[in-house]
């Protein structure tokens, strides 16, 4: 089939899974839209004054450690104010599976989210809530900082990365089909639109964030058209990026040498599957999905952070969940919104906590309840003021 047929038949396969691809909008609809990702991008601009956020606390431990949070917010005098909205799947006009509208209005008004884990039952015949989440909000950056906790001891120390993986296409574009009978084919969707934008969020990442360097994960010598274009314009993107350091480095040799010495890296970007895998790896590094934060960047403004382990039903209800992945990722938050100020104090409250070790979690060594964890950082970010 010739080139464009291709395009063409993948084009209408993506517009019934509701995607879309570089060249299906008008030029207009095209350039807001970058528009809007480079605004977004580059330090938003809040007014000063209460912000709304939107909390989603989620399932099994996501109450208990979002009450954490909103209490460490509260002693931290945060000028945030919470909306909050349960996310469970429905199905719209057509059969078609969305969220609440109730959600997406207070998501659509406020721009940010904060959200505990969410549970997706095997049977519940829906999509993922998280895959839900993606779509409905187009978050297509995922964005997993990695740095050593000083005082929790892990294999390595210095760890000092970031992963920015593309959410929305590469393995995970939801094509898949029955060839025939024990044949099953799953196409892997590589478009140099959400390849452009990935990249040139990560290099301005790089550089709002004084990073030294990007370091693209590719697999081009095998998947040479695929990979081949993701590389190709991460390589173009660098160019507008001279003072970020680029290289480029296959995925095999990345999860090499990050297992030998993480220290070497310091921003990576790489298409969805390949930042699936290496970004659990990653946090494994620092002490595992427990203190690991994360924030999903979104087209039109929108950004969502969230703690990146699960529902944790074993423990949930019982007090004991250590509520740190969500605190940093609210950290994060914090950073998003320019309130650097606010960010900084819960972030050292939080680490010196650990690092003090008298009042830990039990996934942290420690004897304490989440509640007295929680009363610790509060008591903590108070003495900061
Ligand atoms: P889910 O089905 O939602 O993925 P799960 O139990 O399969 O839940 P996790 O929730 O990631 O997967 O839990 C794996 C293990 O890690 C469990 O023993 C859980 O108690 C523990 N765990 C996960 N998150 C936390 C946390 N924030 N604090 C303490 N323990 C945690």
């Amino acid at each position: 089939m010739a080139g464009n047929a291709w395009r063409s038949t993948i084009c209408k396969l993506l517009e019934r899974y509701g995607a879309w691809i570089s060249g299906q909008r008008k030029p207009k609809e095209v350039s807001r839209i970058m528009g809007a990702v480079k605004s977004q991008t580059q330090p938003r601009t809040f007014s000063r004054g209460m912000q709304t956020v939107t909390i989603i606390p989620g399932d099994g431990i996501g109450p208990e450690i979002s009450t954490s949070v909103i209490k460490i917010f509260e002693a931290a005098k945060v000028p945030i104010q919470w909306e909050e909205r349960n996310v469970t799947a429905i199905k719209g006009p057509g059969g078609k599976w969305m969220i609440p509208p109730e959600a997406k209005e207070s998501m659509d008004k406020s721009k940010i989210g904060l959200k505990g884990p969410l549970k997706t039952p095997i049977a519940a015949g829906h999509p993922s809530m998280n895959l839900l989440l993606r779509k409905t909000f187009d978050l297509y950056a995922n964005v997993r900082p990695c740095v050593s906790i000083e005082g929790y001891k892990t294999p390595y120390t210095d760890v000092d990365l970031v992963t920015i993986r593309e959410n929305t296409e590469g393995e995970y574009s939801g094509i898949e089909h029955v060839i025939v009978d024990g044949v099953v084919q799953s196409i892997k969707l590589i478009t140099e639109e959400a390849s452009r934008r990935i990249a040139e969020y990560a290099f301005e990442y790089a550089r709002n964030n004084q990073r030294n360097s990007v370091t693209a994960v590719h697999k081009a010598n095998i998947m040479r058209m695929s990979d081949g274009l993701f590389l190709r314009k991460c390589r173009e993107v660098a160019e507008n990026f001279k003072d970020v350091k680029f290289t480029e480095m296959y995925l095999d040799t990345v999860c090499l040498n990050m297992v030998q010495d993480p220290t070497q890296f310091d921003v990576l970007v790489m298409p969805n599957l390949y930042g699936d895998i290496l970004s659990d790896l990653c946090a494994g590094l620092i002490g595992g999905l427990g203190v690991t934060p994360s924030g999903n960047i979104g087209a039109n403004g929108v950004a969502i952070f969230e703690s990146v382990h699960g529902t944790a039903p074993d423990i949930a209800g019982m007090d004991l969940a250590n509520p740190t992945a969500l605190l940093l990722s609210a950290v994060m938050m914090l950073r998003h919104m320019g309130l650097h100020g606010h960010a900084k104090k819960i972030e050292t409250a939080c680490f010196d906590t650990i690092r003090d070790k008298k009042v830990l979690t039990k996934d942290l060594g420690g004897n304490s309840k989440c509640s007295e964890f929680t009363a610790e950082i509060c008591r903590r970010v108070q003495d900061l003021d």
